[in-house]
């Protein structure tokens, strides 16, 4: 155990990322289940610059050879416009991102199931180099090297929407473990009782209680507790054919329902229990939370329940900057300073 009797700061490293001096426009490439965006990265973009610009995207094709298609269309479309140097791709899946194979599940994406030498068959094609990460490592690199976390030395993001993703940045390098499994801070348990399970087969990992899924999930336990009028009230007033969704629960949160309330109030303990566990191995600076649900979270809340359970009271824990395209821009310097 640390001794918590120190209570001066500790002194900081300096933050500064290591610049590359690359200065090449590079493509960053985000495959998600029923979208593919695109665009080009402008790096080290000075402040008021776009970072990125020529934005497209395409549907998700299913077949493997029409996204083989698709993917390089795209890719000849930025070229076109750009002095390309090199491309870098987020998807979903465990991904070896040193060899650029695609190892694991990629949930919802028939096509890329013959495509686990994706970096292989588009290099070939489009004549420049590919590099592949899986999509919340590459969010995370985008916030630390553009967005929210930009000069941090640790710092860690998650992503809060059907799951929760996260990526690891660690002593200024993105962090993959051995085997590229690290970062699955969804999947850590925060309860023995096997009360809810979890997508990946296991029981009470945090993403069962943080996610939009879990959300959903504490919405339903507390509706059974409630009263039968105010339980009534709820489906009511915020319920299509009785269906508690997320949405139904926001509502309910922002038109002062008092069941809304607790609902998102056992919610951020509920995100604070694993934020306080993985603070306590990591150290971090910097905590960067993003994703579609992250707009609902109270910062200034959740930041007091993390620190009730952790040794650390020196981090910032601020919102994601890059909104959707931070695969794109973590991808995107990924690939250039890799290829470097
Ligand atoms: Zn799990």
């Amino acid at each position: 155990m640390k001794d918590t009797a120190i209570t001066e700061a500790n002194p900081r490293p300096n933050h500064a990322p290591s610049k590359t001096g690359i200065t090449k426009p590079t493509v960053g490439i985000d495959i998600g289940g029923t979208k593919i965006n695109a665009a080009v990265v402008v790096p080290d973009s000075k402040p008021g610059e776009e970072q990125f610009q020529s934005l497209i995207n395409a549907p998700t094709p299913t077949d493997s050879a029409v996204f083989m298609d698709t993917l390089v269309t795209m890719v000849d479309t930025l070229k076109q416009q750009h002095d390309v140097a090199a491309v870098g791709i987020s998807t979903a899946g465990v991904v070896d991102s040193i060899h650029g194979r695609i190892l694991g599940s990629t949930g919802n994406m028939p096509a890329l199931k013959n495509l686990c030498n994706l970096k292989e068959l588009l290099e070939a094609r489009i004549h420049l180099p590919v590099h592949m990460e899986n999509d919340a490592n590459a969010a995370a690199y985008g916030e630390w090297r553009s967005g929210a976390a930009k000069g941090a030395e640790n710092m860690f993001a998650i992503t809060l929407g059907t799951g929760v993703g996260m990526g690891i940045v660690f002593n200024g390098q993105m962090y993959r473990g051995t085997h590229f499994y690290a970062a699955e801070g969804g999947h850590i348990a925060i309860s023995y009782h096997r009360e809810r399970k979890c997508t990946c087969g296991r029981w009470d990992c945090w993403e069962a209680f943080a996610s939009g899924t879990g959300l959903q999930k504490t919405a339903a336990i507390a509706l059974e507790a409630a009263p039968e009028t105010a339980k009534a009230e709820f489906l009511q007033n915020y319920c299509t054919n009785n269906e508690v969704t997320t949405y139904a629960v926001i509502a309910a949160w922002k038109d002062n329902n008092h069941i809304g309330a607790k609902i998102i109030d056992q919610w951020h303990n509920h995100i604070a229990v694993g934020l306080g566990s993985l603070i306590n191995v990591m150290d971090p600076d910097m905590i960067v939370v993003g994703g579609g649900l992250a707009q609902f979270v109270n910062f200034e809340l959740l930041k007091e329940r993390a620190l009730e359970r952790s040794m650390s009271n020196d981090f910032q824990l601020v919102p994601a900057t890059l909104g959707n395209h931070a695969g794109i821009v973590g991808a995107a310097y990924l690939a250039l300073e890799t290829l470097s």
